[in-house]
């Protein structure tokens, strides 16, 4: 199954990593912060490893104080009440979580609708376990909207309608979307949720940047649509909720006849979950509310996002004003550089925006991740267009950035 194609392509996290590029570029490329998670979560962490407990394998479920905190964190935002022994998976990380759903029930064969484009991982995730990506287009903004927000990223539910087959098992929804930032809208995932229900489908909807909502935006949960708790599993991270992308701690949220399966997936993939993070990640959902943790953080990243739209708008290029996550979209078809400059092998061979984004990091001293990684080979040219710039990071680095972009001038 590995043998070729996207399976064996180098990743694009790790072409644009900061270990290939120059040790000043500032990285907006990955999405992680450039800041630890608050003080009163690591020192949870410290706590944690001067427990004996906490060092050792956890329960497969996840330490019973971190489900107890996501069921109580997460109840009133459902609207029901969450089991902590049947509907709450922890795994490690959003990822394996997903990845570990894909194991429970895909079989060869299956198809996964996507909407395109997708988190990258996705693909392979899906295709390892002999699932087939279907994919469904996220129209871009069409080009005569001036100054595009991720809502004028669109879906056409007939499109999603005619990509079902009678493989069909799985629709994959990504609210907040990475890389576009798009919150879906109640009415679009009402349109999914009955198209999911006539075909009967199994729902996973990636919400990993549920905390990342701006603008007052409604981030509304698919499990909470009518008839759909039953199909769904949610996927969250702690990663995204506390700046703390590498301690490998996420979760699902699902029904007993999701959760079990995937349990017994996740147990013989690695079995548990790093403990004391754990602990810690639980100590944030307890403590997020007295701490007003959520709101004081979308602050921030409405402010980070401000330094770096100002700078796009500065450089009179077009851009998608993200309503979620910590992403925003360059529109770089206008972008020059010189073809015959030296790229690496890694970028040469893939689309004309991993040679743009390429040349920004090496001359202008900021990296960014190429967007035709989010699309099929065969749609790639649609992604091609694009650069990914993450503003998980502090203002100073964003400002730094901000003005070191104004040389692409
Ligand atoms: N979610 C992160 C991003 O999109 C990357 C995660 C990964 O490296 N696989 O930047």
């Amino acid at each position: 199954r590995l043998k070729e194609g996207r399976a064996l392509a180098q990743d694009v996290w790790s072409i644009f990593n900061a270990a290939n590029l120059p040790s000043d570029c500032i990285n907006l490329g990955q999405g992680y912060m450039n800041f630890a998670p608050p003080e009163w979560i690591t020192k949870a962490a410290e706590e944690a490893l001067n427990k004996v407990a906490p060092n050792h394998y956890s329960h497969p479920r996840g330490r019973i104080r971190l489900r107890e905190a996501i069921r109580d964190f997460y109840e009133p935002l459902f609207g029901r009440s969450l089991d902590v022994e049947s509907e709450i998976l922890v795994t490690s990380g959003a990822n394996e979580g997903q990845y570990s759903v894909f194991v429970a029930f895909l079989e060869q064969g299956d198809e996964v609708i996507m909407f395109e484009p997708f988190f990258d991982q996705y693909l392979p995730s899906v295709t390892f376990n002999g699932g087939k990506p279907v994919y469904v287009p996220l129209h871009p903004p069409a080009p005569h909207i001036e100054k595009p927000t991720s809502d004028d990223w669109t879906i056409d539910i007939d499109e999603v309608r005619r990509a079902i087959t009678s493989r069909t098992k799985m629709i994959i929804i990504n609210t907040p979307h990475n890389p576009v930032g798009k919150v879906f809208t109640r009415a679009e995932l009402e349109a999914i949720a009955k198209v999911a229900e006539e075909f009967n489908l199994l729902v996973m909807s990636d919400e990993v940047y549920d905390c990342l909502v701006f603008d007052k935006k409604e981030h509304v949960r698919f499990a909470t649509l009518p008839g759909m708790w039953d199909r769904t599993v949610t996927v969250g991270s702690a990663g995204k909720a506390f700046a703390a992308t590498g301690w490998r701690v996420g979760w699902l949220i699902a029904p007993k006849s999701i959760i079990q399966p995937t349990l017994a997936a996740t147990t013989r993939i690695v079995f548990c979950s790093n403990s004391p993070l754990q602990e810690a990640a639980a100590a944030g959902l307890e403590q997020a509310k007295k701490h007003s943790f959520f709101e004081t953080q979308c602050a921030q990243y409405e402010e980070r996002r401000a330094v770096l739209i100002d700078a796009f708008d500065r450089l009179g290029l077009k851009y998608t004003l993200p309503e979620g996550s910590y992403f925003i979209l360059l529109d770089i078809s206008n972008l020059d550089f010189p073809e015959d400059y030296p790229f690496p092998e890694s970028v040469l061979g893939r689309g004309r925006d991993f040679r743009a984004c390429w040349f920004i990091a090496m001359e202008v001293g900021v990296s960014s991740i190429p967007v035709s990684e989010f699309y099929c080979e065969e749609h790639a040219g649609i992604g091609e267009v694009y650069a990914r710039f993450a503003f998980c990071k502090d203002v100073d680095t964003l400002k730094a950035a901000a003005e070191r972009l104004q040389n692409l001038k």
